[in-house]
């Protein structure tokens, strides 16, 4: 029976220390009783919590775990929608490999190396994908060995028969991959092998409600290192069947759709492909396999996803210090700009690639960008100056000029006030003209 907020109150520590995130022991206990929180964000919970809140306490989605050298959860999310608190694990990005592919170790090689830098975060594929289209066992095994060595990144295995399917979690033994593709036919067989090697299996079935009947009957058996593969056949379909199954885990906590999904895309068009891949991304995929290696693709892909998958409740930001662009010396510029991400990286970007070394303050506006930080009144001339000497610029550089953003050129008198001494500069309003103003201003 479940638990409501009061109940679960009892269990909990009440200490209101605050290391869940939330002010105190209720509040949390009723997120978990709205299933918007886990217990194990409580590192104080006793053994005797755990038991008595047993299922009450295990998140509505599964979190599962890919990978043993490079490693992904999927799953493990508590709300519909990304503003009532957030997504918690990423969408999986896997690239397929056919076992007949002209240049699969090529493409291999790709996927391992391809990296993708955006506001800081180093972004990767996930998973390898390897589909078995011939009869050649020994191929498609080979591949699937090649696919772990050279990228470290758990498999996809989507063999054409058991033997198949066996031989190959065998060659990735440990691995943490995921044996694709599993039906009523070969359950209990897959089972095994999955059990004996540490794989995951993603079952599926024609439709919803076979998914839920195998996913039960493995959860009844003991096994629960499941993804469920939902045979869509449109983007339309996929939308609607990864809708209804979330929605089922979260209100109705029905177990057996808890679980992360799985989804290979081949439309057969690059912009059909695209489109499904958004879908899985918006509406819930757990892992979404592509094609084929695609740059472009990615780039698009990965960048959606890092935006669905911020924090609304906190604003990415770089830590507030001085920043060294290029190797500064005691003759280099100095500017100021704001501590939220998108911002840090584009001004000191385009300072590097104004060819120049500087020093970059950036003080604690909360991770707000300049004009909504100076609006707050957490982007003003004393609180810069504040900032400058506890940082120690002044020890760091002879510079006694500092270039403050166009948008907010009324703090240039209080900065000046706070800094005696300094000469305050005010640059342009878009960091795309800071090449251009250091090359005419500065020099
Ligand atoms: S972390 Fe645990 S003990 Fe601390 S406030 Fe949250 S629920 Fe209470």
């Amino acid at each position: 029976m479940a638990l409501n907020g009061l109940q679960i109150q009892k269990l909990l520590p009440k200490t209101n220390c605050k290391e869940c995130g939330s002010n105190t022991c209720l509040a949390f206990a009723m997120k978990l009783a709205a299933k918007k929180a886990n217990l194990s964000e409580c590192p104080y919970a006793s053994d005797e919590a755990k038991k008595l809140l047993g299922a009450d306490s295990e998140p509505p989605v599964k979190a599962v775990v890919l990978g043993s050298e490079i490693r992904s959860t999927v799953g493990g999310e508590t709300v519909l929608y990304r503003h009532e608190k957030t997504f918690v694990n990423q969408t999986m990005l896997a690239v397929n490999i056919d076992d007949d592919a002209a240049q699969a170790d090529k493409t291999l090689e790709d996927i391992r190396d391809y990296k993708l830098v955006r506001v800081g975060e180093v972004l990767t594929v996930n998973a390898v994908a390897v589909t078995q289209k011939g009869a050649d066992n020994g191929r498609f095994v080979s591949l699937v060995k090649k696919a772990w060595d050279v990228t470290k990144l758990p498999v996809i295995i989507r063999a054409a028969s058991n033997d198949a399917a066996k031989a190959a979690a065998e060659a990735v033994r440990g691995t943490g991959s995921v044996i694709a593709s599993v039906d009523a036919g070969n359950v209990d067989a897959m089972r095994g092998v999955a059990e004996e090697n540490g794989h995951i299996l993603a079952i599926t079935a024609h439709d919803i409600d076979g998914i839920t009947e195998l996913s039960a009957k493995l959860k009844n058996e003991g096994f629960n290192n499941l993804l469920l593969q939902y045979d869509t056949k449109s983007a339309a379909e996929a939308f609607q069947t990864n809708s209804i199954a979330r929605r089922a885990a979260l209100k109705q906590n029905y177990k057996p759709l808890g679980y992360a999904t799985l989804k290979f895309i081949d439309t057969g068009s690059l912009m059909d492909d695209t489109a499904e891949a958004i879908n899985e991304i918006l509406k819930y995929g757990g892992v979404c396999v592509l094609p084929g290696f695609d740059p472009a693709q990615l780039v698009a892909l990965m960048t959606l996803r890092l935006n669905i998958y911020t924090d609304p409740q906190k604003p990415i930001q770089v830590e507030p210090k001085v920043y060294e662009v290029g190797e500064p010396d005691k003759n280099s510029p100095v500017f100021v700009t704001s501590n939220f991400s998108l911002t840090y990286f584009i001004v000191s970007g385009e300072i590097e690639n104004s060819g120049i070394s500087a020093w970059l303050v950036i003080p604690d506006c909360e991770g707000l960008s300049v004009l909504t930080a100076w609006a707050a009144g957490k982007f003003s001339g004393s609180m810069i100056a504040k900032s400058i000497k506890e940082y120690g610029l002044e020890g760091m550089t002879d510079t006694r000029k500092i270039v403050i953003p166009g948008y907010v050129s009324q703090i240039s008198g209080e900065l000046e006030e706070g800094l005696p001494g300094w000469k305050v500069l005010v640059g342009p309003q878009d960091a795309g003209d800071l090449e251009g103003f250091i090359k005419t201003v500065l020099k």
